[in-house]
């Protein structure tokens, strides 16, 4: 009854707002036309789907939403049947945009080429900035670069060529900050496959970083899966001033919360403290909520946004998301899931390490944490910059640190690297005076790129294994990080912390309270670093480094060299034949947990991803084959000999005989890894049969064409022998919520049938008897599905 009525107010409320409209025609938000980024045309921001599909939503939900509620909810792709449920349902959205680097975006651009579209169904930019090593400086090492991964920057160059992607080359800048310079906006929905990609939350844009399947389905019109975020809000009051920064905001956050604290959540910032902080600033607090683990992290519309929006000239952007304020900002008394508050007028400089982004300790206290910890306390390398420090705010407040202490005679004690995040960014600092204020005092100026962030450091001043202690304005800090160094203590504090600590080269040194020495003999104390939030004479562009789509795209190669061992096309998978599958050895019967690193283990791995073929060489190597305890030992069902998992399935396969893995709960845990499903399609495999999945994996899985099967009574596992052969009955009938059924041949001639479960819906059915999601769209693409 009470529903009835509900609805009929519902009703009228409609019919009224339909009367409204047509007596006055009031305009919409959609009818002005504001493209999405100076760098592509007919791209326009979609605000009047996010005010559509909210009136939907509002009307369903009858409740205030948070920010990042109304834009997630305003990308969804079916605003009237989607289950909303905080925590629980997955959401099917709709992105903006899409944006990858360069070593996740091979595999991702070699799955999408098998699409058979001719270009990506929303804008997409790939950015050159992951594999340039970091050794001499920033000249030498980017020229160094492009001939070491020439093959792969010339896959890139064409590949996005030919399907209408945005190339930005090697040297441009490091991917976040591009797309706070370019592309981020308030209000859009984008995802990259970077684990930082937040970062553009700075603008008001809900980011989220992902695997390189979830990037290759939206480029293929596939609507994007994602577990509905709680929400935690953490208000900001206070003002931020002094030596504090916005770094030290995340800092705290990070030690509040903990690497894991912001699983499945997005992180909402909000309260009056808000308008204290850059838009820059805003970035570098989104970036590292990254290592909170959060899903993302946003920063309602303001002012500070408009000022950047404006000094990166969108100023069309700024004053269209002004007239749609009312929609990035969170409602009056909306809930929150979690919630933490923080006074900004009240929070020290924090310095948070060794060996995890958590561990804050504010400096006042840090000296004493050293010398407790026994952390060494010689400071070897000071490094600044990368995607979450290297603005010009920081870069000047940082320069204002070097100048003084070159008043005092000073150069620095330890090695001092600065890295810009982008060509913008280096241009304007290098006409500025920045750089020459860091190259005066021994500092030295690294390509625009991730290089020491990411492990491409050719560090020659430790030994591997000698402990020692460095400290960046990095955003992540897990053992080896930076150098491989095991024994390396690697702390991440402000940029201006870590500048101020590189003169005194001790760990132990507060800038706040401690003075240093000039050349003069007498001391000095720092004054609080200083510096513009945007540069007063506007930015300089630098060198132009970015690759628009050719007008022709018709002519265009994609180079893959045949002979390329990094590079290789993708084939497609076959359809599936219509047959019952009879007689399946068990490739291996996996005990206990196999993550998606013991599927697809990374490290020197990591080189072959664009090569399916090479990097299938690692497949499930990691797993403990439950017959033996061992791993990468099975027995080859058809020699009776024992061998790596990879090599045995590739003999299976190349005898036309295809197999199944058994696994245990949880199977395909961990990071979202393409390669995890790809390889054991690749090699041959049909189906994975396990107690239970992760669920990406499992949709992974599905994607390629395989079949992700979980045993009704997780006890059937043990019913499973490794000597075993298995038959899958009634995939002639596969149906949504219908089981099949998984007949076991024992050695000794014996039968025996489980049921299996599946989760397959009738779309994803359709990918099974197609061969892979990709292929069921090129066939569309041909207009033959
Ligand atoms: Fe990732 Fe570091 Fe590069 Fe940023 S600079 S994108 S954190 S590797």
């Amino acid at each position: 009854m009470l529903n009835l009525s509900h609805r009929t107010a519902s009703a009228v409320r409609a019919l009224q707002r339909l009367a409204a409209g047509m007596a006055t025609a009031a305009p919409r938000i959609g009818d002005t036309k504001v493209p999405m980024s100076l760098l592509e045309k007919g791209a326009y921001i979609n605000y009047q789907r996010i005010e559509d599909n909210l009136a939907i939503v509002r009307e369903r939900l009858g409740r205030p939403l948070t920010l990042s509620e109304k834009i997630l909810y305003g990308h969804l792709d079916d605003p009237h049947g989607q289950v909303i449920e905080r925590g629980v349902s997955y959401l099917k959205l709709r992105p903006d945009r899409v944006a990858c680097q360069d070593a996740t975006a091979q595999m991702a651009l070699l799955q999408f080429m098998s699409a058979g579209m001719d270009t990506a169904a929303v804008p997409t930019t790939v950015h050159c900035d992951h594999l340039i090593e970091a050794q001499v400086g920033g000249v030498k090492d980017l020229a160094r670069a492009i001939e070491i991964n020439k093959e792969v920057y010339d896959f890139l160059a064409t590949a996005t060529a030919k399907y209408g992607l945005g190339f930005w080359k090697p040297g441009s800048g490091i991917i976040h900050q591009i797309l706070l310079e370019n592309y981020a906006f308030p209000g859009g929905l984008m995802i990259g496959t970077d684990s930082h990609t937040p970062n553009a939350g700075g603008l008001g844009m809900v980011a989220c970083g992902v695997g390189g399947a979830d990037a290759v389905d939206v480029m293929a019109d596939i609507p994007w899966e994602l577990k509905c975020p709680k929400v935690i809000g953490v208000n900001l009051v206070g003002k931020i001033s002094g030596w504090t920064t916005p770094k030290d905001v995340i800092l705290k956050v990070a030690g509040i919360l903990t690497v894991k604290g912001g699983t499945g959540a997005i992180v909402e910032y909000k309260g009056p403290g808000v308008e204290s902080i850059s838009c820059t600033g805003m970035a570098t607090i989104c970036n590292m909520g990254a290592e909170i683990g959060a899903t993302t992290s946003v920063f309602p519309f303001n002012k500070r946004m408009t000022d950047y929006l404006n000094a990166t000239k969108r100023h069309e952007i700024a004053k269209y998301a002004q007239r749609f304020s009312h929609n990035l900002r969170a409602d009056e008394n909306s809930e929150y899931d979690n919630h933490i508050e923080i006074n900004l007028s009240e929070l020290e400089p924090h310095i948070n390490g060794p060996f995890t982004p958590d561990l804050a300790t504010p400096i006042s206290k840090f000296a004493e944490a050293v010398k407790e910890n026994k952390w060494p306390e010689e400071l070897k390398v000071a490094l600044i910059g990368s995607c979450t420090n290297s603005s010009y705010e920081d870069m000047s407040r940082a320069a204002s640190i070097a100048q003084e202490a070159a008043t005092h005679g000073l150069e620095v004690k330890s090695q001092f690297t600065i890295t810009p995040g982008s060509e913008q960014v280096r241009a304007t600092i290098e006409r500025d005076g920045q750089i020459g204020a860091f190259e005066d005092v021994g500092g030295l100026v690294l390509a625009n790129a991730c290089g020491p962030c990411i492990g491409q450091w050719d560090r020659k001043d430790v030994k591997m294994g000698e402990p020692n202690s460095i400290i960046t304005s990095y955003n992540r800090n897990f053992t080896g990080r930076n150098d491989a160094n095991p024994a390396t203590h690697a702390f991440v504090a402000s940029p201006d912390i870590v500048t101020a600590m590189a003169f005194a080269g001790n760990l132990s040194f507060n800038p706040l309270t401690d003075s240093l020495t000039g050349s003069d003999g007498k001391p000095f104390r720092f004054s609080d670093p200083s510096g513009n939030e945007l540069p007063p004479r506007g930015y300089d562009p630098g060198q132009d480094t970015f690759q628009p789509p050719p007008a022709d795209r018709a002519t265009v190669q994609v180079a893959v060299d045949p002979k390329s061992e990094r590079l290789q096309l993708l084939q497609p998978f076959k359809p599936w034949d219509g047959n019952t599958p009879k007689d399946l050895p068990v490739l291996i019967k996996v005990h206990g947990k196999c993550t998606t690193d013991h599927i697809s283990a990374g490290g020197p791995w990591l080189k072959y991803r664009g090569h399916l073929q090479n990097i299938s060489q690692n497949c499930l190597i990691g797993a403990i084959n439950a017959e033996n305890g061992e791993a990468n030992k099975v027995k080859n069902q058809l020699t009776g000999e024992y061998s790596g998992v990879p090599q045995v399935a590739a003999d299976y396969r190349d005898k036309g005989i295809k197999w199944v893995v058994v696994g245990d709960h949880n199977y395909g845990e961990g990071s979202s890894r393409e390669h995890a499903a790809l390889e054991p399609r690749y090699l041959g495999g049909l189906a994975i049969i396990v107690r239970s999945f992760a669920r990406i994996h499992e949709t992974n899985l599905k994607k390629q064409g395989m079949l992700a099967l979980t045993f009704v009574d997780p006890a059937d596992y043990d019913k499973v022998k490794p000597s075993d052969r298995v038959d899958i009955l009634g995939l002639e009938s596969f149906a949504p919520g219908k089981d099949l059924t998984m007949r076991l041949r024992h050695e000794n001639g014996s039968t025996e049938d489980i049921p299996l479960a599946h989760s397959f819906n009738e779309g994803q059915i359709g990918w099974f008897k197609a061969g892979s999601a990709l292929n069921l769209m090129a066939a569309k693409a041909k207009g033959q599905a």
